[in-house]
């Protein structure tokens, strides 16, 4: 249920990063643990399980920091919060969504999925209140450190993650990699000519390895394929207007 990305980081997912297990997990391992995302609702006891297959308590785990706002990224937060008293650490911007201060926007132009029932069952989630709120060029003491990069489009504020020293980016759902890289889906995107200039704003970064929120992390030549993606956006984007 769990792969080793690179040294002292770990995904939890299936095979997909889709399906009821929701959004990737990821566990970075330092001197204190820090989750990134949760998953969907009823995944709780499955992190913790894992967690403890690779050692640690869920005492370990000091923070959680989320990419946004979506119930398949948010679905475990208040369970896991309450069992390792873990810091919240999210931007601002989708903060509201999170806490319960604003009811989390269902899906664009689809009212009736929102209606689904098992879908709604899975879109409502429990809020926690989020402990620290990050800006972009923060940066937090986690694995040598991490600098938050605002990505909005996706959600208000959609996080990635750069890992400097491991060369790596946690994109959350800037991008997807579940078979090949893809954009978002459109009903669950607020803002698309945003979330293209966001993509173009990763792809000016520096690093070796990208770990997404669906889907399996791009480990060989990462940075060219990036830049590639966002320049055929960029060009088909022109071309629309
Ligand atoms: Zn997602
Ligand atoms: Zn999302």
């Amino acid at each position: 249920m769990s792969m080793l990305v690179t040294e002292r980081i770990y995904q939890f997912s299936s095979v997909s990063g889709a399906g009821l297990w929701g959004g990737n997990v990821f566990l970075l391992a330092g001197n204190e643990l820090t989750l990134v995302d949760t998953g969907y609702r009823g995944g709780t006891k499955r992190i913790l399980k894992e967690v403890g297959r690779l050692g640690y308590y869920p005492s370990d785990i000091a923070n959680i920091i989320i990419t946004h706002h979506h119930a398949d990224h948010v679905g475990n937060l208040a369970a896991l919060k309450l069992a390792t008293q873990a810091k919240v650490i999210t931007h601002p911007a989708d903060a509201p969504y999170i806490d319960g201060r604003l009811p989390p926007p269902g899906p664009a132009g689809l009212r009736w999925l929102s209606k689904a029932v098992p879908l709604r069952r899975l879109w409502t989630t429990t809020p926690a209140a989020v402990d620290m709120p990050v800006n972009d060029g923060d940066q937090l003491p986690i694995l040598d450190g991490i600098k938050v990069v605002h990505t909005p489009g996706h959600t208000p504020g959609s996080i990635c993650l750069w890992l400097k020293h491991q060369r790596l980016i946690i994109t959350g759902d800037l991008l997807a990699n579940r078979f090949r890289l893809s954009l978002p889906s459109k009903p669950f995107t607020a803002d698309m000519a945003q979330e293209i200039r966001s993509i173009a704003k990763l792809a000016s970064l520096d690093f070796d390895i990208v770990c997404f929120g669906h889907g399996s992390p791009l480990v060989d030549k990462a940075h060219p394929t990036i830049v590639n993606f966002a320049e055929r956006l960029e060009g088909k984007h022109q071309r629309v207007h």
